[in-house]
């Protein structure tokens, strides 16, 4: 079954990146989008890019996570753009709004940061990922009146919310892109909205080296254990698996147009 693609995992954070590329091989993935978590640390994903080749494909994303926003200052935009309009980068992030840490002042430094980076992606035409984290009601907020300046192509990565969130990002046009959250117990809000949401937005990652799927939860994470989450969000959609890594591919190469299969 080969085909499936992990559009977000951090190779960077891995202990070992060839014996992950080769356990990704065997278990039938064909490509994984690497994500950073600040512009300042670019280069990295960059290198990795090095890693492409015609048995599994590599591509990057490029941005500054919400959490790390008070730890660097980005550039302007044109800068960025500068640098995304790079071979092998396919989308910009990781940014987003994460209101597990922090004050007011965070939340505000988070949104400029967001706001910037959906500015480069109308620029670039490359999507957003982006990382959604207990702040549902902003979210909603800032990328309807976002998409109201002008549409911008994104996705929530690692989806860990409930219906409010998914079906604000589907009316924008976005992409809900699933991880290991849904193999476990407890998240059952997450599986009723990958089971409702319509086939052609589900994407799914590894958020790789966290969040290891059911039966491998607890260990590092891997970009090979994206099958287990395409299983699940098979079995739970009542599909086969071939049909799932076929949805989830053209999927994958409509939103990240830069992402050549
Ligand atoms: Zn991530």
């Amino acid at each position: 079954m080969k085909g499936l693609i992990d559009t977000h995992c951090h190779l960077d954070r891995l202990d070992a990146v060839e014996p992950a590329l080769s356990q990704a091989r065997e278990a039938g993935l064909s490509g994984m989008i690497t994500i950073g978590t600040r512009w300042s640390e670019r280069r990295k994903q960059l290198d990795l890019l090095a890693c492409d080749g015609p048995s599994m494909r590599v591509w990057c994303a490029l941005g500054t996570h919400p959490d790390h926003v008070g730890e660097e200052e980005l550039p302007g935009c044109d800068e960025m753009v500068a640098v995304l309009d790079h071979p092998g980068v396919v989308a910009i992030g990781e940014t987003g709004l994460d209101y597990f840490h922090g004050g007011e002042e965070t939340r505000s430094a988070q949104k400029a940061s967001f706001r910037r980076h959906i500015e480069a992606s109308r620029k670039t035409g490359l999507p957003v990922a982006i990382h959604s984290r207990m702040a549902d009601e902003d979210m909603v907020t800032l990328l309807q009146e976002e998409s109201e300046k002008g549409a911008f192509p994104f996705l929530i990565h690692c989806f860990a919310s409930g219906p409010y969130l998914a079906k604000a990002v589907l009316e924008l046009g976005g992409y809900l892109s699933f991880s290991g959250l849904l193999t476990f117990p407890k998240c059952e809000e997450i599986r009723a909205v990958a089971r409702d949401a319509p086939s052609e937005r589900l994407l799914v990652e590894t958020d790789s080296p966290f969040l290891a799927p059911v039966p491998k939860r607890g260990k590092p994470n891997t970009p090979a254990f994206v099958a287990y989450t395409a299983e699940r969000l098979a079995q739970e959609r009542g599909v086969s698996m071939e049909r799932i890594i076929d949805q989830t591919r053209a999927n994958t190469a409509r939103l990240f147009t830069e992402l050549v299969l």
